[in-house]
Formats: structure tokens, C-alpha cells, sequence
């Protein structure tokens, strides 16, 4: 251990991953002059070909960090979203999200953080807690105390796994999902559903879509954003007449398949000395599009309560779970109901949804309330409290 080392960062909020929720947690805190200093494994940000959207109740945090505008520039954003089943237009509504790809929301959050003089260590995997202590242990040799812990290292989080008392592994889902960005354009956001799979397609920028096909496979898939697949594969698994709209995913070296997992809850948002956000905390199916955008919510919520209970994070904790647990149940429980939504192969049943859908406002509805929420107010609440 380098005992010169292991005192620096003693006062330190340390945040573990540069992803969504640790990014936007840094800027909070920079913002306010609040030591905190983000820990990566990666020699750099991600940049898996991926694309993200961002509805309303993400974007108004982007807005608030100064970086929607930016963000809006070079991306995509549809005006609206389209229903498809069985080949024929369901319905369609307007919509306000911003769609892009991971790798310009890490790069625009990253320049961001970087612009507050925030501090980031690369290449420092975490690997072991001591959470009485506040001791990270990281696998480049490192040990260092810290004030606090916000766990912000995705789905796969060494630091549930460390802390939770349930060592369960995670159970595939039944779904598997092929992702890829193609070189098409699109306006639009399209929903294609059929059954036992569902595809959504969506601009990242003026050139380029997001390609994303859900389907049901007893057989499970590797849980890895970068495990390549080829096009034969893909065409087995989602119709060729979807495929056959999007003809350059044919020539796409980079066709990726992800195994959907599940995971127990945790049934809390904080232990002791770290608290959890974005994945780490909720680990979600991605059929609702809102992990992201809940990761960027937990963010606003715990950086604002730091900043208001400066003196007392054990505070900020218990109004933070407060807070956010229901709401993230609640989408967390929904997105996997989403996908037999989706995949319905019953003809009757698909005959009274796409009615229901057609003819009822039931996605609005559905919709409504994960879009409409507004983490400002949940802090502006407890300001009049
Ligand atoms: C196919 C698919 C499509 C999706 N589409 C959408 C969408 O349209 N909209 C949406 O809102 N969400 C979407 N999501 C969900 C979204 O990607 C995640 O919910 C979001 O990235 C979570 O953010 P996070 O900050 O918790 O984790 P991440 O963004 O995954 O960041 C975690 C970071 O921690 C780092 N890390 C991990 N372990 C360690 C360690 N031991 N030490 C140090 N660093 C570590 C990682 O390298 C990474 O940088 C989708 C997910 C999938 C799989």
C-alpha cells in the first residue's frame, strides 16, 4: 500500500464509473465546488456503437447542466413515433425526444465535467470496499480513503455485488437483443412489433440510425455489449421484410447481440458509506428506453441533496431513497411487462391491442407519467418543506 497515496482523497466524494449517472453526479457536485473525483476502469470512455433516447424527463436535467443544446445540435430529433404491426401502421404521435448515440452523450458529458476542472482517473477498476472504513481497493495496487462512495458502475456493478447481502446471479430474461448503427436515414421513431420480437429504429444524427431488435430466445445470450453477430444470425432471429427496409445493416461489420438479464432488487438505494445510482442501483430490462434516463434523474437527486445537506450525506441518503425508490420499482417492474406487450403472438390479443392502441389514448397514458416527471420539483419540494 502507498501510505503517501492513501489519504488524498479523504474528503472526497469518489464516484465509481464514468458512465450516465457518474458523469452527471460530477458535474452536480463540481458545480457547487464539492471534492469529488470519478473512478474508471477503462483507459477511456466507452464508445460501444450504441445509440440512446433521452425523453423529457432526462432532458430537463441535460438542460440544466448546460449541455441539451449542444447535445440537440448532433443528434437526432424525431418529432414522431410511429406503431407498426404485422407490416401496417398502427398509429403514430408526436413525441420530443432526443436521440443519439452513447458515445456523443459520454463525450458531451465528459467535455462538460473536464470544464469544471472535475478530476478522473482511467484505468482504476475498482475491486474491493471496505465500506466501514471508506477504503477502495482498485486493481492497479491503489488503496484509497474517501468521504464517500456513489456507485455509479452500471449493470454489472462490482459494488452491489460486494455489498448486497443477495450473492443470486443474474437470470436471463428470455430476451435477447440485437443492436447495431446503421448507415441509413431516418427521421423518425419507428416501432416495429410482431410476435415474439419487437425492433425500434431511430435517428442519431442526420445520417446515421439506431438499430435495436428484442426478441425471445429460450437459448441464453452473452450479457456483453461487445459480443459481434452476423446478419444471417440477425435475419434468423427478426423478419426479413423489417430487415429489408434497412438494406446497409447487410454490410454492417458492427451487428452486436446482448443477452438480457435480471436482477434482484436491492430493495435500497444506499449502504453505510456508498450510495447507489443509475444501474448500480436499479438494474433495468431496456424496453422502456429509460435506464438512461433515470441513471441521469438519480444523478440530480443525490447531487442536489449533497449540496443542500453538505454536513450530513446519511440525510441526503435517506431522503434519496425516499425519493426515488418507488419511481424506479415502478419502471423497473413496467419495462419487463413491456415486452410481452410488445411480443404478443395471440392474433386476438393483437387484434384488441393495436385496437386499444389505435383508438384509446392509452400510450400517452403509459407514457405520461415516466416522461412528464420533473426531478426539479421533487428538490423544490423539499425546499418549501
Ligand atoms: C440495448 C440497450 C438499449 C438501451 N436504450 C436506452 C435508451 O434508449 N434510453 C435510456 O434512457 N436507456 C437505455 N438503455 C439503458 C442505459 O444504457 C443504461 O441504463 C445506462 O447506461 C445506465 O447508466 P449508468 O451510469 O448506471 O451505467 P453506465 O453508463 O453503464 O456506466 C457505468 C460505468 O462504470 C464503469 N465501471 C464498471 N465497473 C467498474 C469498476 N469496477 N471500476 C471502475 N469503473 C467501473 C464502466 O466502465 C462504465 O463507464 C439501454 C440499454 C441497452 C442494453
Amino acid at each position: 500500500m502507498h501510505n503517501n497515496l492513501v489519504n488524498i482523497y479523504k474528503d472526497y466524494i469518489a464516484i465509481i464509473g464514468a458512465g450516465i449517472s457518474g458523469l452527471t453526479l460530477g458535474i452536480f457536485l463540481k458545480k457547487q465546488n464539492i471534492p469529488c473525483i470519478i473512478f474508471e476502469k477503462f483507459p477511456s470512455i466507452s464508445e460501444y456503437g450504441a445509440g440512446i433516447s433521452i425523453s423529457r424527463n432526462g432532458q430537463k436535467v441535460l438542460k440544466e447542466i448546460e449541455i441539451l443544446d449542444k447535445l440537440k445540435l448532433i443528434s437526432g430529433n424525431p418529432k414522431n413515433a410511429y406503431f407498426i404491426s404485422n407490416n401496417k401502421e398502427i398509429t403514430s404521435f408526436a413525441i420530443d425526444h432526443v436521440t443519439t448515440s452513447r458515445k456523443v452523450l459520454h463525450s458531451i458529458l465528459l467535455e462538460k465535467y473536464l470544464a469544471l476542472n472535475g478530476e478522473i482517473k482511467f484505468d482504476h477498476e475498482l475491486i474491493n470496499i471496505d465500506n466501514q472504513k471508506k477504503l477502495l481497493s482498485f486493481s492497479n495496487s491503489k488503496n484509497l480513503y474517501v468521504d464517500h462512495i456513489a456507485a455509479c458502475d452500471g449493470i454489472k456493478s462490482i459494488c452491489r455485488n460486494l455489498l448486497s447481502k443477495d450473492k443470486l446471479d443474474p437470470v436471463y430474461s428470455g430476451y435477447s437483443v440485437w443492436r447495431s448503427i446503421i448507415n441509413e436515414k431516418q427521421n423518425d421513431v419507428r416501432f416495429y412489433l410482431g410476435p415474439n420480437f419487437h425492433v425500434v429504429t431511430y435517428p442519431v444524427d442526420d445520417n446515421k440510425t439506431s438499430f435495436v431488435g428484442a426478441f425471445k430466445r429460450l437459448k441464453s445470450t452473452e450479457e456483453s455489449w461487445r459480443t459481434l453477430g452476423n446478419y444471417n444470425e440477425l435475419r434468423s432471429d427478426i423478419p426479413g421484410y423489417i430487415l429489408d427496409k434497412y438494406p446497409s445493416i447487410k454490410h454492417n461489420k458492427e451487428i452486436f447481440k446482448w443477452g438480457v438479464y435480471t436482477r434482484t432488487d436491492m430493495g435500497n438505494m444506499y449502504m453505510d458509506n456508498i450510495t447507489f445510482l443509475g444501474d448500480a442501483a436499479h438494474p433495468i430490462v431496456p424496453f422502456m428506453g429509460q435506464g438512461g434516463c433515470l441513471a441521469i434523474e438519480d444523478s440530480y437527486i443525490f447531487g442536489k441533496l449533497l449540496i443542500k445537506y453538505r454536513n450530513d450525506i446519511k440525510k441526503s441518503q435517506s431522503i434519496y431513497h425516499d425519493i426515488r425508490y418507488s419511481r424506479v420499482k415502478k419502471i423497473r417492474d413496467d419495462s419487463l411487462n413491456q415486452a410481452t406487450f410488445n411480443h404478443l403472438k395471440n392474433p386476438l390479443l393483437i387484434y384488441i391491442r393495436n385496437l386499444l392502441m389505435k383508438y384509446t389514448n392509452i400510450i400517452h397514458i403509459l407514457t405520461k407519467k415516466v416522461w412528464d416527471y420533473d426531478p426539479k420539483k421533487e428538490i423544490a419540494n423539499i425546499n418549501n418543506q
